[in-house]
């Protein structure tokens, strides 16, 4: 089956867009939204499990903050937006699934100016996702390091999910080059950030390490939620300045993000993490992590 077909979406598909819900062909952003002209807008991409939006609140608060580091003013309040999640899971009878939830600057004139739009524009998208396959989760995958280093916080702050990706489009690019699905991105220091859409964790000496925030990385909900879970399991965790040589050096590697959930990584450069298998913690947090999600993770709302 050719790529494209997989893409093209259910024509009973809603989506929800700036207040109301629209069949998915009437769905349609402007040429002259700045969004599309100018990656001015943020995203995010939201689990749903079993009927219920996954980590909600957090998702939210992440949400409002990249807009605040844009100066953007999402036209809606937490609660609305909540709502219209909801809704939409609800009208597309979404048990397991995706949402990807949207605002632009809005549509203005071809010049940058921010405050010449006449509003930001929310969208709101459920669909369904699979990143890697179930042999990856199974037996690990294997990564490069990019040479493409990740955004320098002070030019664009990985903090903000923001809807321009091309700073790890092209790292990317490196990484399916590669034979690969992930790449791992350094900062400009040197330093491990993350991967192109994942956070990325290291396990050493039994501690379950992975990048500070100061490095300069999106500060994940699936990275948080698997630090509360290694904590919880009274594994020492550190938030740190990581090398390229503390990844070679490790016992075992995984990723996590919305889309990848947990994923084991054995391979790094071509060289063996550890014994070249998912290792008993990554093995032990994956299990933790389904079981949390089992039980209906911070519950969000039932559809
Ligand atoms: N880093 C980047 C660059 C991402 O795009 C994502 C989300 N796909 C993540 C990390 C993981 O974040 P989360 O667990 O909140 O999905």
């Amino acid at each position: 089956m050719p790529i494209a077909d997989e893409y093209i979406p259910n024509p009973n598909l809603k989506i929800w867009l700036d207040g109301k819900l629209v069949p998915v062909q009437d769905a349609k952003i402007s040429v002259y939204d700045h969004g599309l002209l100018y990656g001015d807008g943020i995203f995010e991409g939201i689990r749903v499990y079993n009927g219920r939006i996954f980590e909600t609140k957090a998702h939210i608060d992440r949400f409002y903050l990249s807009a605040k580091g844009l100066r953007l003013d999402i036209p809606f309040t937490p609660a609305q937006l909540t709502d219209a999640m909801l809704e939409t899971v609800k009208v597309n009878g979404v048990k397991e699934g995706y949402i990807r939830m949207v605002c632009t600057r809005g549509v203005g004139t071809l010049g940058i100016h921010p405050f010449r739009t006449v509003s930001p524009s929310v969208f709101i998208i459920t669909d369904r996702i699979a990143m890697f396959s179930p042999e990856m989760y199974e037996n690990g995958m294997a990564v490069i390091t990019a040479s493409t280093i990740r955004n320098h916080p002070n030019a664009l702050s990985p903090q903000i999910k923001s809807l321009n990706y091309l700073n790890n489009i092209l790292a990317k690019i490196e990484a399916i080059d590669a034979g690969c699905l992930e790449a791992v991105m350094l900062n400009h220091e040197g330093f491990v950030a993350e991967c192109t859409g994942d956070n990325f964790f290291i396990v050493s000496r039994g501690r379950v390490r992975t990048p500070a925030p100061h490095c300069g990385l999106l500060l994940g909900v699936t990275r948080n939620l698997i630090i509360r879970l290694a904590r919880k399991r009274n594994l020492p965790v550190d938030e740190a300045e990581l090398t390229r040589f503390d990844i070679y050096a490790a016992d075992e590697a995984f990723i996590t993000g919305t889309g990848a959930e947990v994923c084991p990584v054995v391979e790094i450069d071509k060289r063996k993490i550890g014994d070249g298998k998912p290792g008993p913690i990554t093995r032990q947090l994956i299990a933790d992590f389904r079981q949390y999600i089992k039980e209906g993770g911070d519950l969000g709302h039932a559809s």
